[in-house]
């Protein structure tokens, strides 16, 4: 069995699963990975912000996928996603990604096909070559990106998280186990504040 955050070959990996997601993790990555969890889990009682739990989210997402951006977009009434939570991204970027409609750029699509969306290298990619996404993404120094969405649990698609690199990368099945299984926190977080506020 391979761990998923550290990669290495492990025995007697355990197994960290819910309802939402399953990820296999070596005996210390799981203990880091459920402490740091629980240590958001106190935050949401005590300071209960969407803004601090989803920016938690991402930062923990960053550190164990290493990636070097990241957002996290939420579905408006209207259905368009809005950026809530960012790290590490310019003005240029997040005033052309303010406002994403169905089928935009990865998240854009992802919010259309309900999967994550894995884009290699930009420049490359047909959701970005000969759009003026591509500029903004070079711009920004982003050559690979995924978006997976946020559900609720009863199915509703209520966000997008992405993550960003800044030199075209393989994303493997490993990294996009464990994205999706922050995802399926971060929708849980989202829909205990929603119920709470
Ligand atoms: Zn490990």
């Amino acid at each position: 069995m391979i761990c998923d955050i550290c990669k290495k070959r492990v025995f007697g990996v355990t197994w960290q699963s819910d309802a939402d997601g399953t990820v296999a993790l070596c005996r210390e990555c799981g203990q880091e990975l459920q402490s740091t969890l629980d240590r958001v889990d106190v935050q949401l009682s005590r300071i209960g912000t969407m803004d601090n739990l989803l920016a938690e989210i991402l930062a923990v997402a960053k550190k164990i996928t290493r990636s070097d951006m990241g957002n996290i977009q939420l579905v408006d009434r209207d259905g368009v996603l809005r950026i809530t939570v960012h790290d590490g991204f310019a003005d240029e970027f997040l005033a052309f990604f303010s406002e994403v409609k169905e089928s935009e750029a990865a998240c854009g699509t992802a919010l259309k096909t309900r999967q994550t969306i894995v884009v290699e290298d930009v420049e490359r990619s047909p959701l970005f070559v000969g759009t003026p996404a591509l500029k903004i993404m070079l711009n920004a120094g982003a050559r690979a990106v995924q978006s997976t969405p946020i559900f609720s649990r009863s199915g509703e698609l209520i966000g997008i998280f992405s993550t960003h690199y800044r030199q075209p990368r393989q994303i493997d099945t490993h990294t996009v186990r464990l994205l999706g299984f922050l995802a399926a926190q971060a929708g849980r977080y989202i829909e205990r504040l929603t119920v709470a506020s």
